[in-house]
C-alpha cells in the first residue's frame, strides 16, 4: 500500500500578512511537488489570504486549533464553520504546546476531531510523550492513550483520512530530534494501534508523519523509514528555501 507522504509547516504565532504573501510568492510551483501533498498551517490571520493564494496551486492550507461547537459565546474562539468558509482544509489538533498551554485533554481533542469531520476539515492530530515519560518508558503508553483518545467515536472512514503527527516533545523546537529507527519504531506501535481500534485497511491507508527538530538535512532520513508518511515541522518550515527543500526531501 503506497501512502502519499504529507510534509505540513505548522507556523505557530510567526508571520503577518504581508510575510505569509510573500513566502507564498517564493514556495509556489517550488514546494509544489509531485507524490508529495504540501500543507502550510497557518495562524488565523493569514488564512483568508492563503486560502485564495492557494487557489489553483497544489499547496493545502491548514489552521492550528479550532473550537470544537459550531458557534456560540466563545469569545476569541474560530470554529471548523469558520474555517471551511475560508476554503482551509487541514487543521492540527492537540498540539502539545496546546495541550501544555492551553489545557488541551484527550477529551477536548476529540471534540475537535469530531467538528473537524462535521465540515469536511481534514485533522492533524498530534501525540507524544515527554521527556520524563521517555526516560519511564512510558512512550508506547501515553501514545496509546492519546490516540484511543483522540479517535474515540470516529467511523473508519473518518480514521482513514485523519494524519497522527508523532511528535515527542522533548524533540520539538530543540533541535533534538529522535533518531529515525526510534521514531519509525513507535510510529509502527501507533499503526498497530489504529489496527486494533478499526482494521487492517484503515492502518494501511492512514498516513502518520514524524515531527521534532525535522530540517532539510534529515528529512530524507525520516522518509526512508517505512511507516513515516511525512514530516510535522515547526522552526524550519518558517524559510521559503528551507520549506522547498524539505517537500523536495520528502519526493
Ligand atoms: C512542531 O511545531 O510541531 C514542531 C515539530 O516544531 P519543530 O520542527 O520546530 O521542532
Amino acid at each position: 500500500m503506497s501512502r502519499t507522504p504529507i510534509i505540513a509547516g505548522n507556523w505557530k504565532m510567526f508571520k503577518t500578512v504581508p510575510e505569509a504573501e510573500s513566502f507564498f510568492a517564493e514556495v509556489k510551483g517550488k514546494a509544489e511537488v509531485a507524490g508529495v501533498e504540501t500543507v502550510i498551517c497557518a495562524p488565523f490571520t493569514n488564512l483568508p489570504v492563503l486560502t485564495k493564494l492557494a487557489e489553483g496551486t497544489s499547496i493545502k492550507i491548514g489552521a492550528q486549533n479550532l473550537h470544537f461547537e459550531d458557534s456560540g459565546a466563545f469569545t476569541g474562539e474560530i470554529s471548523g464553520v469558520m474555517l471551511k468558509d475560508l476554503g482551509v482544509d487541514y487543521v492540527i489538533l492537540g498540539h502539545s504546546e496546546r495541550r501544555a498551554y492551553f489545557g488541551e485533554t484527550d477529551e477536548i481533542v476529540n471534540k475537535k476531531m469530531h467538528a473537524a469531520f462535521r465540515h469536511g476539515i481534514t485533522p492533524i492530530v498530534c501525540v507524544g510523550e515527554k521527556l520524563e515519560e521517555r526516560e519511564a518508558d512510558q512512550t508506547k503508553e501515553v501514545c496509546k492513550v492519546q490516540t484511543e483518545g483522540a479517535f474515540q467515536g470516529l467511523t473508519a472512514e473518518q480514521a482513514a483520512q485523519t494524519v497522527i503527527a508523532y511528535e515527542p516533545i522533548w524533540a520539538i523546537g530543540t533541535g533534538k530530534s529522535s533518531t529515525s529507527a526510534d521514531a519509525n519504531e513507535v510510529i509502527s506501535y501507533i499503526r498497530s494501534l489504529i489496527k486494533d481500534l478499526y482494521d487492517e485497511a484503515t492502518a494501511e491507508v492512514i498516513r502518520i508523519q514524524y515531527g521534532g527538530s525535522v530540517k532539510p538535512e534529515n528529512v530524507t532520513e525520516y522518509m526512508g523509514q517505512s511507516d513515516i508518511d511525512g514530516a510535522l515541522v515547526g522552526g524550519a518550515s518558517l524559510q521559503p528555501a528551507s520549506f522547498i527543500a524539505l517537500v523536495e526531501g520528502a519526493k
